[in-house]
């Protein structure tokens, strides 16, 4: 993909901070992180999104996030972290090539992920019907 940023990050044609690679995967330090030490894993092959890609590489994607989320526990005294895959823009996907944001969180430091609802009667019921995959 001539275009995609991302596939020139994967072929070193612009510069990161690379903390991992291997064959398919490289994780690199992103641009403007939410805390310090917020990574990317990024697929070394041009897939749009995790719906795109196979599940072996997804599999060593999240293999890889667990590994990278447990080092910001330990290197920068991070509380938790949120391993996630924003998926189409409607989701905030603004790179379109597929890739997982590790983000070290840390207690009270006020970040609220989105708000929550509350289910009007029977329609738990209705919604779960719709997505039912077995
Ligand atoms: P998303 O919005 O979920 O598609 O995530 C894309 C992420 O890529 C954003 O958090 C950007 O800050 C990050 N980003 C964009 N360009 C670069 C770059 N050149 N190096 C590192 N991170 C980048
Ligand atoms: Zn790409």
């Amino acid at each position: 993909m001539e275009s995609c940023i991302f596939c020139h990050i994967a072929k070193k044609k612009i510069p990161s901070e690379v903390i991992y690679e291997d064959k398919d995967l490289i994780a690199i330090l992103d641009i403007a992180p939410v805390h310090l030490g917020h990574t990317l894993i990024i697929s070394k092959k041009h897939y749009p999104n995790i719906l795109k890609t196979p599940e072996k590489i997804l599999a060593k994607m999240v293999a890889l996030g667990k590994k990278i989320g447990k080092k910001q526990l330990e290197a920068l005294g991070a509380h938790g972290f949120n391993l996630t895959s924003n998926t189409h823009p409607a989701a905030g996907q603004s790179v379109m090539h597929v890739h997982f944001h590790i983000i070290p969180r840390y207690e009270k430091d006020g970040l609220k992920s989105w708000r929550q609802k509350k289910y009007k009667p029977g329609e738990a019921e209705k919604i779960a019907k719709k997505l039912q995959l077995n």
